[in-house]
Formats: C-alpha cells, sequence, structure tokens
C-alpha cells in the first residue's frame, strides 16, 4: 500500500499524519510554495499574518489532538478564553467559571444588554434545544428556527453574529440542523468544550509545518510547489501526474478545496457527475483588514464584536500574539464590502474603529485578504458529497465534504482522519 494526498491544507495533512503515524508510505501533494491552503500564515512588511484570523473551540478535539501529535503545546500555542460574545456598547455575554450547563445559563442571565424576557427566551431556547438532543426533524434555515422559538432581539444581538462566524453564512441562508451541531458540541458539552482558542502562533506553523516534519520522520514525503495536474486511474493503481513527474499510488486522497478538486475530477468519465457536484456548492467569502496602528494602540478586548459595521470582529493581535497595534478587522459571508476596494474598505473599517472605539491614529499601513471563495456556504438542505467516490481507491477529503460541521478546521481534520481509517481499515 502506498499513498498520495492531493493537498496541503488541514484535511490532507490530517489524513497523511494518521497514515504516517502507522508508519504507512504516504506522499502530499501541495501545490502552493508553503502548507496550509486556507489556514496559512502570510508575511507582508517583514509582518507574520495569517490569510484570515481563525478561533478554534473547545470541543474541536480532533484538530488539538493533531497538534499536540504533531509537537504542538495547546497552552502555549493559544489564548485560551472562556466563551464570550462582546458586541461593543450594546451587548455582552461570558460564560461563567461554573459546570456546564451553569456555566452558560447564567452566562444568559447576566448578559448585559438583554432584557429580561429575552433572557428567559434565550434559556427556554436551550432547554428545547437540549431536550430534541439538538436534532431537528427537518433542516430547515437558521432565522426560520428562531423565529419559530420567538427569539426576537436575541436573533440580531446573539443568534445572528454567532452565525456568521460559526457557518460563515448569513441566518436567512444557514442551516439550522449545522448551527445545531456546532452548539450541541461547544454548549452542550463541559465548560472547556465552549472555550475559544485564539492562536498565539500563525496558522501554517500552529498545525501544517509541524504535520510536514512528522510525516517525514515516520517515513513519508511531502512536496511543496507541486501542483497534481491529472489522475489517471489504472487497473490496479492510480497514476498521479505532477510538476515533479509521474507516480504510482495504489490510493489517492484528494483533499483540495472544491473547485480544485472539480478541476482533477473532471476529465475522468467514471467522476463527471461528482465534479459537477462539487464544482457548484455554493461558496461564501470572509475579509481580513489588516490595520497596523502605532505599538500603543490596543482594543479593550483581545477579539470585540462590532454592531451594525461592516467590520464584525476586531481582534487585537498585541494581546493575542505580541503583534502590538496590529488590528485585524474580520468580515465573514456575502455583503456591501465586497462593492469596496481594498483601499476603500480599509479606510471605512479605519473610520469605524475611530467612530465605535474612538481610536483616532492612523494607520501605517494595511493590508486587506479577501477570500473569495473562503468556505462552502453552509445552507439548509445542502447536498454535501461524502468521502467516498465511484473508484475504492479515490477517497475525497475536506472541509466541504460530507460532516456534522459547517467548514472549519475540525471538519477538514475530521474528514482526513476518516480517509485514513477508511485506506487502513479501521473504518466499515
Ligand atoms: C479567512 C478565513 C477564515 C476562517 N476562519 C475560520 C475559523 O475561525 N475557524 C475555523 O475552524 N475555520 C475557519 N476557516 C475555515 C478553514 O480555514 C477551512 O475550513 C480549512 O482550512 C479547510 O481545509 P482543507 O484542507 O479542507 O482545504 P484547503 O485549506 O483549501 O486545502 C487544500 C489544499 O490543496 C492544495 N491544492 C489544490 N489543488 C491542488 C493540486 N492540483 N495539486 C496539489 N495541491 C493542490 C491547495 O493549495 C491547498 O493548500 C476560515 C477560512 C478562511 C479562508
Amino acid at each position: 500500500m502506498n499513498l498520495a494526498v492531493i493537498g496541503g491544507g488541514y484535511a490532507g495533512l490530517a489524513a497523511a499524519t494518521t497514515l504516517a503515524a502507522q508508519h504507512i508510505p504516504v506522499t502530499v501533494f501541495e501545490s502552493a510554495q508553503q502548507l496550509g491552503g486556507r489556514a496559512r500564515g502570510v508575511w507582508h512588511k517583514q509582518t507574520q499574518l495569517d490569510n484570515g484570523q481563525h478561533i478554534l473551540l473547545g470541543c474541536y478535539r480532533h484538530t488539538l489532538q493533531l497538534i499536540a501529535q504533531t509537537g504542538g503545546n495547546i497552552q502555549a500555542d493559544f489564548l485560551r478564553l472562556p466563551l464570550q460574545l462582546t458586541l461593543h456598547n450594546i451587548f455582552e455575554l461570558k460564560a461563567a467559571r461554573l459546570p456546564a450547563p451553569l456555566h452558560l445559563l447564567l452566562g444568559i442571565l447576566t448578559a448585559q444588554g438583554l432584557s429580561f424576557g429575552a433572557r428567559l427566551q434565550a434559556i427556554r431556547f436551550m432547554q428545547a434545544m437540549r431536550r430534541s438532543r439538538f436534532q431537528l426533524a427537518q433542516d430547515m434555515t437558521a432565522l426560520a428556527l428562531l423565529k419559530e422559538h420567538k427569539q426576537g432581539e436575541l436573533v440580531r444581538l446573539l443568534w445572528e453574529p454567532l452565525c456568521i462566524s460559526a457557518l460563515n453564512t448569513p441566518l436567512a441562508q444557514a442551516s439550522a440542523q449545522v448551527l445545531l451541531n456546532v452548539m450541541r458540541d461547544s454548549l452542550n458539552g463541559s465548560r472547556a468544550d465552549s472555550d475559544m482558542l485564539l492562536p498565539r502562533v500563525n496558522l501554517s506553523a500552529l498545525f501544517p509545518d509541524r504535520a510536514a516534519a512528522y510525516i517525514k520522520r515516520h517515513g513519508g514525503s511531502v512536496f511543496t510547489s507541486c501542483v497534481v495536474e491529472a489522475l489517471i486511474p489504472q487497473a490496479d493503481a492510480i497514476e498521479v501526474v505532477s510538476a515533479r513527474g509521474t507516480y504510482r499510488f495504489s490510493h489517492v486522497i484528494c483533499a483540495a478545496a472544491p473547485a480544485a478538486a472539480a478541476r482533477l475530477l473532471r476529465p475522468i468519465p467514471q467522476f463527471s457527475i461528482l465534479a459537477e457536484q462539487i464544482a457548484t456548492l455554493p461558496q461564501q467569502p470572509i475579509y481580513t483588514v489588516y490595520l497596523q496602528y502605532p505599538q500603543t494602540v490596543r482594543l479593550p478586548h483581545p477579539m470585540l464584536g462590532l454592531h451594525d459595521c461592516v467590520s464584525q470582529w476586531l481582534f487585537d493581535k498585541g494581546q493575542l500574539a505580541g503583534q502590538h497595534g496590529l488590528i485585524a478587522a474580520v468580515i465573514s459571508a456575502q455583503g456591501i464590502h465586497q462593492d469596496l476596494t481594498h483601499e476603500q474598505l480599509a479606510h471605512k473599517v479605519t473610520r469605524e474603529i475611530h467612530m465605535q472605539l474612538g481610536i483616532a491614529a492612523i494607520p501605517l499601513w494595511h493590508q486587506v485578504i479577501a477570500e473569495k471563495r473562503a468556505t462552502f456556504s453552509c445552507e439548509s438542505d445542502l447536498v454535501r458529497p461524502t468521502y467516498l467516490t465511484p473508484l475504492a481507491n479515490v477517497l475525497l477529503a475536506g472541509d466541504y465534504t460530507a460532516g456534522d460541521y459547517p467548514a472549519t478546521l475540525e471538519g477538514a481534520v475530521i474528514s482526513g482522519i476518516r480517509c485514513a481509517k477508511r485506506i487502513t481499515g479501521d473504518l466499515s
């Protein structure tokens, strides 16, 4: 058995690490110069940035376990905060330091900016979801579910910011079931499951670079700047045509993002329907606006939401990673910001920070990173392809493949591990 993994993002590297741990020969092909895919470190003017600020949750067990397995130190690599949602001057919810589910119930009861009636409605909703084990008989939009449970003012203060950041999809389209899956695992488990983990190291260093070193130590290979141009199924193998030459493998895990996976699969007759399904998955953008202020500038919290602004969440990279004065503004999902030039968007975010927080300093530089196909749009009743394909020795990994989670690092990692286990026979 020898395996090729196409794509050195979190899904591909999770698959390769799991295989390498069992001493199965594995070769990773990554088209970019660096590993990480949609979660990667980026340099700008000698400053280390990420392509987008990522948040992990305490319940992301598979990702955290693999980071630790490949040499990470979860305590040092992350700033761990109890679940808190702060919309500047409007709303604040902080999980209490109590065992679950009291941490959340008390958090809701003591939240600032909510009427008494809204607090009760939030608790009733959580209790109703708990009773139904966070399972709907039929998927619907998150907005429809929240209306059914009379969430009123909670919709814009609590659920909309939560849904946009978790699913990267507007409430009116978002899958209520996937939102409930995230709530089940993060809010209904132990208190630690709901913790927010903000990386202190860049996203390539956090797992992909460590995974590559681990894979090599266990006898595997990782090729960067090595695009896979074609897959050619043979009677007893798959040929992988890459920038470094053509190789034969017993199995291939295709862990490229949807557009690239569809391009690779489309020319193979058995894959034409699957390729079409992958290519037509709806996508959503995420924009990150980095503003480098003078080093003395800091936010009141490491992470802060803005209400009724284009900027949805602000991250203080000084408090997170010692990059003083560097603020990252995150704008998830589709919106009017897509009509602005990067210059106009940076100007707008600077103005919002001035108006909302009184920070009048002028940024020394700005950098906008627009990930136009950041994630699939996690819509209600969306049919996602499974990891199995018409050929038994070609499997699909990636955040977009069918699973409980929206497009997240954990969803990507779980999909990679699933493929590896299928191949090693641990999964029936
Ligand atoms: C801005 C932004 C913010 C996000 N925020 C969060 C967050 O807060 N929390 C969270 O959990 N998730 C977040 N996500 C989602 C998360 O980043 C993705 O779900 C995850 O990185 C997807 O990993 P993947 O391995 O499935 O795909 P990818 O990361 O896209 O990896 C695919 C890899 O395949 C390579 N490739 C493609 N074609 C070929 C080819 N022909 N040959 C060789 N290699 C190829 C690509 O270069 C890429 O490296 C965010 C995403 C973005 C973009």
